[in-house]
């Protein structure tokens, strides 16, 4: 799941940042309004959390346009000023949610999850499966043949991108960019290393292998025959 974070004071962004990275986020952070116009509109993300007070763009401002421009990426507001204006105005504009600062991380992640499970219903289930293995988003879980397997952060974010994109040969370039949020150039044999533990608990103890190598061009999830 990739959040985009807009706010300008860096101890607010970098504590979202690191926290919001923890717990298994890919994370982009923009420190001032224009970038995170830009990249709002732009990039694909699972949620943005906005800043309301931004020294050149403002906050509202952002959520409109993402909606004139017919985005639906939910919004989660942080505001300073606990007003009733305040939060009427970002409801009314196309936020889903807000926040009042100072808050505690525990609630900003409680809230994200909120948004991120609305925002999955709406358009699919919760729960990813490929043959007998199955991801639940929502409770972060992931078992095949009913028996439960225990996943890092990262194992869990490459399997759910190879399980979103099952039957699509996915170059470790994109893998890099969605699961590290790291160029192509770095060291791509983390993602060799990543996928290989990720098979010995996926695959190795069974029969029908679903994360396949397509040599020179990358992984592919699918069931034995398709692949
Ligand atoms: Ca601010």
């Amino acid at each position: 799941m990739k959040v985009l974070i807009v706010e300008d004071e860096k101890k607010i962004a970098d504590y979202l940042a690191q926290g919001l990275t923890e717990a298994g986020f890919v994370v982009d952070l923009a420190r001032t309004g224009l970038d995170g116009h830009h990249l709002a509109l732009t990039e694909a993300y699972d949620l943005i959390i906005l800043d309301v007070s931004l020294p050149d763009v403002e906050g509202w401002r952002i959520v409109q346009s993402m909606r004139e421009a017919g985005s639906r990426i939910p919004v989660l507001f942080l505001t300073a000023r606990d007003s009733v204006e305040d939060r009427v105005k970002g409801l009314e504009l196309g936020a889903d949610d807000y926040l009042v600062k100072p808050f505690a991380f525990a609630e900003l992640l409680a809230r994200v999850r909120t948004l991120l499970r609305r925002g999955t219903v709406a358009t699919t289930d919760t729960t990813l499966r490929v043959a007998d293995l199955e991801l639940d988003l929502l409770r972060r879980r992931v078992s095949r043949d009913g028996k439960r397997i225990v996943l890092t952060a990262k194992e869990f974010a490459l399997l759910e991108l190879l399980m979103r994109r099952r039957g699509e040969v996915l170059p470790r370039s994109l893998i890099a960019s969605q699961v590290w949020d790291m160029n192509f150039d770095s060291d791509t044999n983390v993602i060799d290393v990543a996928i290989r533990r990720l098979r010995a608990k996926v695959d190795d103890a069974f029969d029908a292998k679903l994360i396949h190598t397509v040599r020179g061009m990358g992984y592919v999830l699918d069931v034995p025959d398709a692949a």
